[in-house]
């Protein structure tokens, strides 16, 4: 297991020859330009090769003619500790996932820990130990953003301002602890926003035994800031409801991969008509009772593409920027100033489409060649999804 827990410093990074490369920018998601350079983990320069200063550069990649997309956003995940997650037994599975071209994670709670503290001292302690431990531990290099205390009854103001105080920024899904009620769920979510902490909460029906039925006028009152699983986690509110959600409600419009695909589907659809595609954010809700997945924002990104008949750069956008704005992080973006999180992909070798974006609007995932984060070069050629056609490969520095 990679540590790296104190990451070097990157130094200069070129990369050139970039094919195809995605902003992350919903209101322009292609960019005009074939270089990026990036100083110490942070985008310095974008355009083309002779607009920038290429000279010397610590890491030099020659991306051959593939696409650039900022590194990949899965928004809803359940971590424990490190690389291990209690709920499949596995180990490695964020490191597997950075092979699927995730470079930042959000916890949306804890609550796989065996034992999971439910008093209100308990769960605010674990949600410190999660924030400090993740923030001092990255996985392969992976960005998780952990700490999400589930909140239950009897919680008061003191107890968000106090969380607050102690460097926790998110609420796991409000609905998988006691407070399930509209009106009290509302109340808890006004206190945390009043701190800066970012809710989100559990839509449609229970998820596994003891979990229990989050309805959409529960969803509506309590006003979180996140609508998580808007394609329910995994059994589905009725589709007229989620559209109805995605109507009446102005919040981000999360869809996970491990939810209802006919819904997610018909949520992105929604999104479109009502012209807020910019709500949109993608998890995968892992590890889940069906699995983990580590393709599975390539895989979502592919479903929504080609079954909602949307353009492939677009969906790109929700697994990036949209995720990046709406939970105010510095990737997720290709401009100057924003974190050198990067996704190298090509189309899968013998994929029926002609180029990666015609490729994913007929179904297929993408092949990665390379993972960088904070301009470091995390994982070549992935050993989880097809093989790309071309690669990038690192030719000096
Ligand atoms: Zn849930």
């Amino acid at each position: 297991m990679a540590d790296a827990s104190a990451p070097a410093k990157s130094g200069k990074v070129v990369i050139r020859h970039i094919g195809l490369l995605l902003s992350g920018d919903i209101d322009r998601p292609v960019l005009d330009a074939d270089t990026i350079v990036a100083h110490d983990g942070l985008i310095t320069a974008v355009g083309f090769e002779a607009d920038c200063d290429i000279s010397a550069p610590t890491t030099l990649i020659d991306a051959r003619g593939t696409c650039v997309a900022p590194g990949l956003i899965d928004s809803h995940v359940h971590p424990v500790f490190g690389d291990w997650t209690p709920r499949q037994s596995q180990l490695g599975w964020i490191e597997s996932t950075l092979h699927g071209g995730v470079t930042t994670m959000i916890s949306a709670g804890e609550v796989h820990l065996p034992g999971r503290p439910k008093d209100i001292v308990g769960l605010k302690a674990l949600a410190i130990t999660a924030q400090r431990a993740f923030d001092n531990f990255r996985p392969a290099g992976v960005k998780v953003l952990a700490g999400a205390p589930i909140v239950e009854h009897g919680m008061v103001e003191s107890d968000f301002k106090e969380l607050a105080a102690a460097g926790v920024s998110l609420l796991g899904e409000i609905g998988l602890g006691s407070v399930k009620a509209g009106a009290e769920a509302a109340q808890m979510v006004k206190w945390a926003r009043k701190y800066g902490i970012q809710s989100t909460i559990h839509t449609g029906g229970p998820s596994i035994p003891g979990s229990g039925l989050i309805d959409k006028d529960v969803v509506l009152e309590a006003d979180a800031d996140i609508i998580g699983h808007i394609n329910g986690g995994h059994t589905s509110l009725p589709e007229q409801h989620v559209c109805e959600l995605c109507e009446k409600s102005a919040r981000a419009i999360e869809i996970v991969h491990n939810g209802n695909e006919r819904v997610a589907i018909a949520a992105a659809k929604m999104a479109m008509q009502l012209k807020c595609p910019h709500r949109v954010i993608l998890g995968t809700d892992s590890p889940a009772g069906s699995g983990v997945q580590p393709l599975g924002i390539l895989r979502l990104v592919a479903m929504l593409a080609s079954l909602a008949n949307l353009p492939a750069e677009l969906v790109f956008c929700f697994a990036t920027g949209n995720t990046a704005r709406i939970r105010k992080l510095n990737c997720g973006l290709i401009e100057v100033g924003r974190d050198a999180d990067f996704v190298f992909m090509d189309r899968a070798q013998h994929s029926a489409g002609r180029t990666l974006l015609e490729s994913v609007e007929l179904g297929d995932i993408p092949g990665v060649g390379m993972v960088m984060i904070d301009g470091i070069v995390r994982c070549g050629r992935s050993r989880n999804t097809p093989p790309a056609t071309e690669l990038p490969v690192v030719v000096g520095g």
